[in-house]
């Protein structure tokens, strides 16, 4: 049998994959030479607090802190200190130019560079950096998606300096820039990015979790912080394989091939030991994010095979945010190094997990008081009040993830994660609780009312509130298949998509909650005023919000069609597509939710809208052009070779009287390519459908539904051919091959 040259290529690739071997790379060292320890050289690359300590005069240092502390932005009269201090630095560690570094509605980060050097007034070149650049920046910025909310003439948005996020210096293989993370802001300061909207809700969640703390007595928190912890997953496949995928390179996902005989069933992958040169990458990775500041902490192999994960020790949301961009931008340079390719996509392979982004979440006090400085408000504590306070701030998420469930949904909503949610084999697209057992049984009997008319020590000794603390070591009470779990001392929002930005998704925690908050603390108010005691009060309360949100809470199987039907009967949302989950960023609640706490305008939400439709159509089209050329240029030639050769043979055979065995493959192959040529033509169809539709929304529907499906069909001909055509014919690496091979 001839040689399919379509295969060449492939095999090449799996040749050059057997030769790797782990990339070895030079640890940071110290002057004489010596290996240094992670923590001498952690953060070298920021300009942190700490170091603006020691440059800056005291009272510019002083002023600086309040600055970031109450969440503002910088005052022009010590910008020049700062800016002067931040370019020595800068330029004692090679750096040449500066960027303002900021998060458009993307999912990705933007920078424009500029060279520190200027010309003086005798026309010499000099390294100049104000204030004035620290602070703002005008980049041209008018292709940003906009959704709207910039009309052309007046384009340009400007940049400003976030102070409460660190600046940092990047590296490449020959010079240093320093970047400066920033929000984005239309000149009428509507907010273009995804950070701005994350601050503003941090602020309010902060100003809500206070007034509760004073309903309860404690009148020495500064602040209430939100806290994220996130953990990363993606897949890692060699470059060689990669450059040959077509639709990897240009849409992060496979949109065909066959399953390998083997996928993720034995789990032996799962926590398995790292392959030497997976940890070689991964251990160049940590060092460059160390540099970063970013604390990179757990590493383990995941569910599916090349499935790998990261996460962090968790920081303040908006850091948390910054690093996790971060964490993405190391992971791609530093596998291009390795000869990998990362993938982020929710969904790269079929028949196996997807990549998932959790986002642990709580709220930390900064107190002036040093005992409760730091306290999680997620943590049950060991006093009855503590127990109280706990239950509280649970039921304020309780009620935010109830009323808003429709809202989270649509802030993870994605054609990325379409793939992925309510597939049956990561969290659905319906938005419940998981709580485990101990608490669940804690808040039934609290719902029961046993106790309460006693007070809190009755209600302690009764329902075993005084076992809560316990719950925090309670590890083995977990539920994966949930979408949104309480574990010990935190929530972890796990339905957000590897790919994607945690501001926006972590933006509406933070407004869910908060409206919670407020709602509880009206409730607070109202009670305080005829119970027979504070804490009988606060009971009541927590009982009323249980009954309320009774029906957010699931403790079963999530992925079963059982709870599907449930949560129809609850009343809660399954909104399984992007269209669908997106409606609900402009529906009455919530706009009423987010333009209430001031967190984003009508117009900032209705651009927001906008904005992730037309991405979402923007994707589905790559995907379908992509598909067809893949069809065109690679499946159906490799189909035809083949199928030649077999014709040929079997003329062959006749012509000189000997048997055609090679018939019935003949007309098998003969069949699914007729098949496959009628579905890659319903597609043109129903594109031609999708050009005619009238506006995006339009586009996202049909696109969502029939073009997907259509692309489904055109998928299971292809699989089922790469089943039958002859391996040296095959010109796409194999499933079998990206996925266990490298
Ligand atoms: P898991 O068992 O889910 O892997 P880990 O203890 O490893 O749990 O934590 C996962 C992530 O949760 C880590 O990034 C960790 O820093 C983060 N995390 C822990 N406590 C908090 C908290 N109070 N707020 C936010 N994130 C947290
Ligand atoms: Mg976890």
């Amino acid at each position: 049998m001839s040689l399919g040259i379509g295969a060449k290529a492939r095999f090449d690739a799996i040749r050059e994959v057997n030769t790797r071997t782990p990339r070895k790379f030079d640890p940071p060292r110290d002057e004489q030479g010596k290996r240094m320890r992670v923590s001498d050289f952690f953060g070298v690359n920021i300009f942190d607090l700490q170091k603006m300590k020691e440059k800056l005069p005291k009272e510019v240092y002083t002023k600086l802190v309040s600055t970031v502390e109450a969440g503002k932005k910088l005052d022009k009269d010590i910008a020049n200190t700062v800016a002067h201090a931040i370019k020595e630095w800068a330029l004692a560690r090679g750096v040449t130019h500066f960027c303002h570094w900021f998060q458009p509605q993307t999912g990705a980060t933007a920078e424009k560079h500029d060279a520190f050097i200027t010309f003086d007034d005798y026309g010499r070149t000099i390294e100049k950096f104000s204030g004035s650049q620290l602070i703002q920046s005008e980049p041209d910025a008018s292709s940003f998606p906009s959704g709207g909310m910039r009309t052309t003439f007046e384009a340009r948005g400007y940049t400003a300096w976030d102070p409460s996020s660190p600046v940092f210096i990047v590296e490449n293989a020959n010079g240093k820039t320093l970047c400066i993370p920033s929000v984005f802001i239309s000149y009428h300061g509507d907010a273009l990015d995804e950070k701005s909207g994350l601050l503003r809700s941090m602020e309010v969640l902060s100003r809500k979790a206070c007034e509760l703390l004073a309903l309860l007595g404690e009148n020495d928190a500064k602040h209430v912080v939100a806290t994220l912890g996130v953990e990363q997953e993606y897949f890692l496949i060699d470059r060689a394989f990669y450059s040959l995928r077509p639709d990897l390179v240009m849409t992060g996902r496979s949109l065909i091939g066959g399953q390998p005989p083997k996928g993720q069933q034995l789990e032996d992958h799962y926590f398995g030991s790292i392959p030497s040169r997976v940890l070689a990458f991964m251990t160049e990775a940590e060092y460059e994010l160390y540099k970063l500041g970013v604390p990179a902490k757990t590493r383990h192999n995941e569910v599916a095979p090349s499935q790998f994960e990261t996460a962090p020790i968790f920081e303040e949301a908006n850091i948390a945010t910054d690093h996790n961009q971060v964490t993405m931008e190391v992971l791609r340079k530093v596998a291009a190094r390795h000869n990998y390719a990362v993938l982020l996509h929710e969904k790269p392979f079929s028949g196996i997990n997807g990549s998932g982004k959790h986002n642990n979440w709580s709220l930390m006090v900064a107190s002036r008081d040093k005992e409760k400085d730091g306290d999680n408000l997620l943590d049950p504590g060991k006093t009855p009040h503590q127990n109280l306070r706990f239950l509280l701030v649970l039921m304020a998420v309780l009620k935010g993830v109830h009323r808003h469930g429709g809202l989270l949904r649509a802030g993870i909503a994605s054609a990325g994660n379409d793939h992925r949610l309510g597939a049956n084999e990561a969290p659905p697209a319906i938005l419940s609780v998981f709580l485990g057992d101990l608490l669940n049984r804690i808040l039934d009997e609290l719902e029961r009312g046993t106790g309460i008319q006693q007070g809190p020590e009755a209600a302690v000794l009764e329902l075993g509130v005084s076992k809560l603390p316990e719950v925090m070591r309670d590890n083995a009470d977990r539920n994966r298949t949930s979408p949104f779990a309480f574990t010990g001392n935190k929530f972890e929002f796990r339905a957000v998509g590897s790919s994607a930005s945690t501001a926006f998704p972590v933006t509406l925690v933070n407004a869910a909650v908060a409206d919670g908050l407020s709602s509880i603390i009206e409730e607070l108010k109202a009670r305080l005023k005829t119970a027979k005691t504070p804490e009988v009060a606060i009971l009541e309360v927590i009982r009323e919000a249980i009954r309320e949100t009774r029906d957010v809470r699931f403790e079963g199987n999530n992925y079963s069609d059982d709870w599907r039907k449930e949560a129809e009967r609850r009343g809660l949302p399954n909104l399984r597509k992007t269209p669908e989950a997106l409606a609900e960023l402009i529906s009455e609640r919530s706009r009423t939710l987010l333009s209430g706490l001031g967190i984003f305008t009508e117009a900032e939400l209705v651009s927001r809208f906008h904005v992730r439709t037309e991405r979402y159509v923007k994707n589905l089209l790559i995907e379908v052009d992509t598909l067809k050329s893949m069809v065109d240029t690679q499946v159906l030639p490799a189909c035809f070779s083949y199928h030649g050769m077999l014709a040929g043979a079997v003329g062959a055979g006749k012509a000189i009287g000997v048997g055609t065995p090679q018939l019935e493959t003949l007309s098998r192959v003969s069949e699914l390519i007729s098949s496959l040529q009628s579905r890659r033509a319903s597609i043109d169809a129903l594109m031609r459908k999708v050009d005619a539709a009238s506006g995006e929304e339009e586009k996202a529907k049909l696109l969502s539904r029939e073009v997907a499906q259509a692309m489904e069909e055109v998928r299971a001909y292809c699989d089922e051919l790469e089943a039958v055509v002859a391996d040296d014919y095959w010109p796409m690496p194999k499933y079998r091959e990206m996925l266990f091979l490298a």
